[in-house]
């Protein structure tokens, strides 16, 4: 079956062509199926012919399992199905410029991060460029008159390890005929494939590049990351740095901070040294704690210590925002419970 979704206008105009079709019908085909529009709704289009692209392929990749809103802050959390009976999680949230999605790019990971759920059961299977887009179509119907405004591949998954599907997802999501959202709008967070943090700086897609870097040092790094024993902090700063040169697009550094870990003074200088001179920004978390795990977040003070240090050493920093805390905001919750279910 072929995911119609998933395909740029010029590969549409050659598969209608293969079905006898007159090329031009391609246009049509994608601003509908862009929209997320079902077959039946695409009434400008012959019936002959939406039987065709109903017997070779699909037409909606994803459908909202369970969705549940928050009453703290409205941030809706979605569980996806898939058309193979997995799913994963998004996340849409309100911010005063505008609906932010935040999108998965697999069903769960092989990073294997020690504070993070997604990763505990490996990477299932890389999500196809329409399941990606079909994620987006779908929050757009939760939101009604409103639209997704900003993206986030902040999901399960690791973007750079699946990255035909994700620079496929980039170029379609932003297409002007398509959903039309800004790529300045999207961002892609990895841990740090270094080299391919290199190849993307090559695509031509601004979007703004988030490190998960967390650590400082490679020794600390190494007792949370795996990738840290691939690359070190440094080639991967490199990387990011040639990101910037090539895109001119200021990085975003994430660190979570796990106490006894990585929260200290000692760390929060140590990263200050790290950055000193780099155009970036420093993204806050306190650790969102994963029942699994044995790792612990931090108070508010130390939140307030680790950020006032930085800010003293003129490293630009924020915390970051929680959200929908009362229903399992946190990553890979929901899709844990549900994996359960089914099973049951
Ligand atoms: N694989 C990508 C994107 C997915 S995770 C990456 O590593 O960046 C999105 C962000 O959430 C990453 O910065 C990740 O390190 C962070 N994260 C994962 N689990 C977390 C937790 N339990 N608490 C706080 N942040 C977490």
């Amino acid at each position: 079956m072929r995911e119609w979704m998933g395909m740029y206008p010029e590969e549409l105009k050659q598969a209608l062509t293969q079905l006898g079709e007159k090329p031009f019908r391609a246009g049509q085909l994608f601003q509908w199926l862009q929209k997320g529009a079902s077959f039946d709704e695409m009434t400008n289009l012959s019936k002959d012919l939406r039987e065709k692209l109903k017997t070779e392929g699909i037409d909606r990749p994803v459908t909202v399992r369970e969705e549940r809103i928050s009453t703290i802050d409205g941030t809706r959390k979605f569980l996806f199905s898939l058309r193979d009976g997995n799913c994963v999680e998004g996340v849409l949230m309100r911010y005063h410029y505008g609906a932010t999605l935040c999108v998965s790019t697999q069903v769960g990971c092989r990073m294997g991060c020690r504070f993070c759920a997604s990763t505990l059961d490996g990477c299932v299977r890389n999500l196809t460029a329409g399941e990606m887009l079909g994620q987006v179509q779908c929050a757009n119907r939760a939101l009604g008159d409103e639209r997704v405004h900003n993206i986030v591949l902040m999901g399960s998954g690791e973007p750079l390890d699946n990255y035909e599907n994700v620079v496929r997802f980039l170029r379609l999501v932003s297409h002007e005929e398509g959903l039309n959202i800004g790529l300045r709008h999207i961002s892609l967070s990895t841990c740090g494939l270094a080299p391919k943090i290199r190849q993307f700086a090559e695509e031509g897609l601004p979007v703004t590049l988030s490190l998960s870097l967390h650590a400082p040092t490679d020794e600390i790094r190494k007792t949370i990351m795996p990738i840290a024993n691939r690359y070190s902090i440094q080639e991967t700063l490199d990387a990011c740095k040639y990101y910037l040169k090539k895109t001119g697009r200021r990085i975003v550094i994430e660190y979570a901070l796990i106490d006894g870990v990585n929260a200290g003074m000692a760390q929060a200088n140590q990263l200050a040294d790290l950055l000193r001179g780099m155009q970036c920004h420093v993204n806050v978390i306190p650790l969102n704690t994963v029942k699994e795990r044995k790792l612990n977040g931090v108070t508010e003070n130390q939140v307030k210590e680790f950020l006032s240090t930085l800010e003293k050493r003129h490293i630009s920093a924020t915390r970051r925002r929680e959200m929908g805390d009362d229903i399992e905001g946190a990553c890979g919750q929901l899709r844990k419970k549900a994996m359960q279910e089914d099973r049951a």
